[in-house]
């Protein structure tokens, strides 16, 4: 038993120094992207549960790798989380998500919110702000067409710091949501202790709404609790006409799934935009 153990100790080592030396590799390639400009941002539209038209759309980011092809970002966020490639990375989608609502501007789509996720280290990066307000300065766009995404794990790491940030950007114009609402474990008491303007209901409760009789009570519980506490409500990962049919039912005001669209390139989203207002 004791040879085994030292066997499978020594498995796991060598199976760990193999992770390791991988993230290494992948977090340096990471870097190469950057400079080489190898990473978009793709668009997922946001969707008015009432009218049915596109009023929005989320960046999902996305890495084109030259041999891996198109990456998606659970294989690469959880490394540039590990170091301070999260700020610089998080920095090119900023700049990225500005430049696209400066194109927007003036036009028909002037009325279009670009919702851009943080990361947690983003959030509690001094950097942040001085960022934000660069672009703002630069840029001329109006704030307000601009939503931030916070996961609430991420804004319960320093709860206080978070606070303080949200009034920073609520200030500045800048919209916020709290992400993948319903998944952290405090969910109920940050929403009087945070300014926010939106949440978006976890994809894991939309969906069983049809079949699990809990989550369809806990989806609209949320949704009455938030529009009694003034904030509007996204549901998340709408695949199908029962679920929006459901959202709707109960008073949701925005959906977002592949019902709709899956993220798409900006060419593509413009594209379902010239659809949502010819209907
Ligand atoms: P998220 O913010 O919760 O984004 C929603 C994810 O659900 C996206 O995955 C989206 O493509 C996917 N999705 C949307 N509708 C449906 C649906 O109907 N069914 C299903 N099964 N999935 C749906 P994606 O693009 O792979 O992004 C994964 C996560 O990576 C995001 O989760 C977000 O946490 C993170 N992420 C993406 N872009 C960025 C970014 O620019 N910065 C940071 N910090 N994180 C990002
Ligand atoms: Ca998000
Ligand atoms: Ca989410
Ligand atoms: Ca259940």
């Amino acid at each position: 038993a004791k040879g085994r153990g030292r066997g499978n100790f020594q498995f796991f080592s060598a199976e760990m120094n193999r992770a390791t030396h991988e993230r290494l590799m992948l977090e340096n390639r990471l870097w190469l992207a950057l400079e080489q400009n190898e990473f978009e941002l793709y668009l997922q539209p946001q969707v008015d549960l009432v009218s049915q038209r596109i009023i929005g759309a989320e960046a999902l980011l996305r890495w084109h790798h030259p041999e891996l092809g198109l990456v998606r970002p659970d294989r690469f966020i959880p490394i540039a989380e590990e170091s301070t490639l999260i700020v610089s990375l998080g920095e090119w989608v900023l700049q990225r998500a500005f430049a696209l609502l400066a194109g927007w501007r003036g036009g028909e789509l002037a009325h279009l919110r670009l919702a851009v996720n943080l990361s947690a280290r983003q959030c509690h990066s001094p950097a942040l702000l001085p960022y934000l307000d660069s672009l703002l300065a630069s840029s001329g766009i109006d704030p307000t067409r601009l939503e931030l995404e916070i996961t609430e794990s991420a804004a319960m790491q320093d709860p206080e710091r978070s606070r303080a940030l949200l009034v920073e950007l609520r200030s500045r114009g800048i919209r916020v949501a709290i992400d993948d609402f319903g998944t952290g474990y405090s969910s109920l008491s940050y929403l009087k202790l945070f300014e926010i303007d939106r949440i978006k209901i976890d994809r894991s409760f939309v969906k069983d709404i049809e079949t699990d009789p809990d989550d369809a009570v806990i989806v609209a519980a949320t949704i009455g609790l938030a529009h009694a506490l003034g904030l509007a409500v996204v549901g998340e990962g709408v695949e199908t006409a029962a679920q929006r049919d459901f959202l709707r039912a109960k008073q949701c005001d925005e959906g977002q799934g592949y019902l709709w669209s899956q993220a798409v390139p900006l060419a593509q989203f413009e594209a379902l935009l010239q659809h949502s207002y010819s209907d």
